[in-house]
């Protein structure tokens, strides 16, 4: 069963593929620029309808908690019709069509459509176009939900009111010749009324009688989660959370929007590689979205489930890791290099040594001078090596001092032995330099360097 549904899934089946310009929908140009906004011409665009549904819904709801008791089988037909319509938004309308990360059967692709629409957030191709723009154009004016906007306005504002600079440009072509979303788009108005309101009401009506709960929870307190829940994706995952994978953008990871986005809240990840069908990419993180597509994999409902390479996913994971180290390494204290430190012959060490305790390990000079009393191994022993090269003493032949200690002898160094690093071993360096983070640079066209440690 499950293989005869996978052979009748075609590989390409929501792969784009070239054809003509005059299919393209929109200009890809930005042809307006944001208008200062007045209070006349606020109230001319405001969507009024979006308006009074985003209002209606939590006010109807509140009055219904008010004053309508809940029964257990209300209650539970409103969390599977809740976790329906967010599969259906999750699964469908973003993973499925907006990034094409799977291929669907044809019996999966009206299921999600259907589940789509009962959520009431607008067709497939509406919702994908806008998100496809979100995902070119991310906190620029031609994104729809731009974060730069602010919370609120990626939240709802931007469905509230009409954009003064249309969104960017985002090829739908591969949606325009599927039949599913075309079909869902001609008829989307008496879809969504059928599967977010009628059907849920007349479920609860019928089954156990209870139409009072059916129309307050299963309607229009279920339609009011939903709403937010696939809002938080816009607002709180560019908001709260990590820069696990890159910071040029607002894009976030956190816990908290996975779980009240069935699984969408590890929003780094997404936008980094937004083909990829996960968003979870830890098996311990929370990715209901992805586990529902997995489970459609295993039956032969969904096929060729798109992951990103393991190497660029772990690239981007190291280099925003060493970013972090990079910023507490710039923090600290760092030895001199022998660059910046005078270089002096064996006789001027000896002279100089005479006068105050200079200690010579790996070809540099120390002054030991603060140190003397603080030393665990007493102040004898210190003072036995002053005019002399101490290096091997140091590194065994008396005793073999600890990583820390080498550290702080590095930060005594007041100058350079002429000649002396020539004779010297990777002692030199101390161990806390050894694997010092350096910023990359191109120094001449295709000569990539290292900027000097
Ligand atoms: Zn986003
Ligand atoms: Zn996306």
């Amino acid at each position: 069963m499950a293989k005869l549904l996978a052979s009748k899934i075609p590989a390409n089946v929501n792969a784009a593929r070239p054809s003509g310009r005059q299919e393209l929908d929109v200009h890809p140009q930005v042809t307006s620029r944001p208008q200062p906004l007045t209070w006349p011409s606020f109230l001319s665009q405001v969507r009024w309808f979006n308006l009074t549904v985003e209002l209606l819904l939590p006010l109807v709801s509140l009055y219904g908690l008010c004053t309508t008791r809940c029964s257990v089988k209300t209650a539970l037909f409103t969390v599977a019709c809740y976790i329906l319509n967010m599969i259906g938004i999750t699964a469908g309308y973003h993973r499925l069509w907006s990034h094409r990360s799977y291929n669907a059967s044809l019996p999966l692709q009206y299921f999600l459509a259907l589940a789509g629409a009962g959520a009431i957030q607008g067709s497939i191709r509406w919702w994908a176009r806008g998100h496809r723009s979100h995902h070119r154009y991310t906190d620029t004016d031609l994104d729809p939900y731009g974060a730069h906007h602010g919370l609120f306005w990626t939240h709802i504002g931007w469905m509230l009111v009409k954009p003064s600079v249309k969104p960017g440009y985002a090829d739908v072509r591969d949606l325009n010749r599927n039949e599913v979303v075309q079909w869902q788009h001609r008829w989307y108005f008496p879809l969504a009324l059928v599967a977010g309101l009628i059907l849920p009401w007349a479920t609860s009506g019928y089954l156990w009688g209870d139409w009072r709960g059916g129309f307050y929870y299963v309607c229009f307190l279920r339609l009011f989660c939903v709403h937010h829940s696939t809002f938080c994706v816009n607002s709180i995952a560019h908001y709260l959370g990590e820069t696990t994978y890159d910071d040029k953008h607002t894009p976030r990871d956190h816990f908290l929007t996975a779980l009240l986005t069935l699984g969408e809240g590890y929003h780094n990840f997404h936008h980094q590689f937004p083909m990829d069908y996960r968003n979870a990419v830890k098996w311990y993180q929370y990715d209901p979205t992805k586990w529902f597509i997995v489970t459609c994999s295993f039956l032969g409902f969904a096929t060729h489930l798109r992951v990103f390479p393991d190497n660029e996913i772990r690239m981007g994971e190291l280099s925003m890791s060493l970013k972090r180290l990079k910023s507490v390494q710039d923090n600290l204290t760092w030895p001199k290099s022998s660059a910046d430190l005078p270089v002096i012959s064996w006789e001027t060490f000896q002279n100089e040594a005479s006068s105050r305790p200079l200690v010579l390990i790996s070809g540099f000079i120390h002054d030991i001078s603060d140190f003397l009393d603080q030393h665990p191994g007493g102040r004898d022993i210190l003072q036995r090596s002053v005019g002399t090269d101490a290096t091997a003493a140091f590194f065994g032949g008396i005793y073999d001092h600890s990583h820390a200690a080498h550290n702080l002898l590095t930060t005594l160094r007041v100058g350079a032995l002429h000649g002396g690093l020539e004779q010297v071993d990777e002692h030199a360096l101390p161990p806390a330099q050894k694997l010092f983070i350096a910023d990359a640079t191109l120094q001449a066209p295709g000569a990539l360097t290292h900027e000097c440690l």
